[in-house]
């Protein structure tokens, strides 16, 4: 690609000079390519160490005093932070995987509202949420149940997270006929349009005004990569400030 530009300096008025840049657009691609290489390989060499550290907790958590508050109060932190780094891992690995082109399905029918409520009952071990699932789809659907609950993790978590003073979630299954309908709706700050464009684009984050939320920017890009590889739709229904409701549409 070459960009070429005529450019008058001060006193040459019968003068053109053309200035010329070359910008070899390959390079950019390689420094990509470098980019991806790189996380992929430190996120594998991530993972050994991160499997000794959470079998290490455990020894400490099942060999520990009975009366030893403190301790577990320690094993519990470490537990909490380390599920983090394991989370964020796991999205870097996932997201080179579908880059590449090489996220593979496992397809079995399974029900969906089931999917759903495992989800919720995972997401909410602790109680603290009140999730509220509405429909009943009794029909099975023919996915991979693991991915499509990635997905509907990653919209829940993504409610909790960016709607902190509302612990009420929506999950609302549709039968639309040949295709199924799941939304998480919150009552969160919901997302303008203007940026929702690039919502499911890898690495994109929305300026949160001001507030800092830890993350990556790669859930809504892996929910995409899952529901398109089923043959669907994923996007967001903006609720005009009060809120946001990510949905996705599959074939039964
Ligand atoms: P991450 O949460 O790691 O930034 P995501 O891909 O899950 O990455 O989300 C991309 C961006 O979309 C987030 O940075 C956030 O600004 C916005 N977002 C996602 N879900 C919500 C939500 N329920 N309410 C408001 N903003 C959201």
């Amino acid at each position: 690609w070459v960009h070429l530009q005529a450019r008058m300096e001060p006193g040459e008025s019968n003068t053109t000079k053309l200035l010329g840049t070359v910008q070899d657009i390959s390079k950019e691609k390689q420094a990509d390519q470098y980019k991806d290489d790189f996380i992929s390989i430190a996120s594998h060499e991530l993972r050994t160490p991160i499997t000794i550290l959470s079998g290490t907790l455990q020894l400490l958590e099942r060999n520990k005093p009975k009366e030893d508050p403190k301790l577990s109060g320690l094993i519990d932190q470490a537990n909490k932070g380390l599920k983090k780094v394991t989370i964020l891992i796991e999205d870097l690995l996932n997201a080179s995987k579908m880059n590449e082109g090489q996220l593979h399905l496992n397809k079995k029918p399974f029900n969906i509202v089931e999917a759903v409520n495992e989800c919720c009952a995972h997401i909410n071990r602790e109680g603290i949420y009140k999730i509220i699932v509405e429909g009943d789809l009794s029909a099975d659907i023919l996915g991979d149940s693991d991915r499509i609950q990635q997905v509907i993790i990653n919209f829940v978590n993504n409610a909790i997270k960016y709607a902190p003073d509302e612990k009420i979630i929506r999950i609302k299954a549709v039968d639309q006929g040949d295709t199924i309908k799941i939304s998480v709706i919150d009552s969160g700050p919901g997302i303008d349009y203007g940026k929702a464009a690039h919502l499911f684009d890898r690495y994109y984050r929305v300026d949160s005004k001001g507030i800092q939320y830890s993350g990556l920017g790669l859930g809504l890009y892996i929910s995409a990569e899952i529901i398109k590889k089923h043959g669907g739709k994923i996007g967001l229904t903006n609720n005009n400030g009060a809120g946001s409701e990510f949905w996705f549409v599959l074939p039964k």
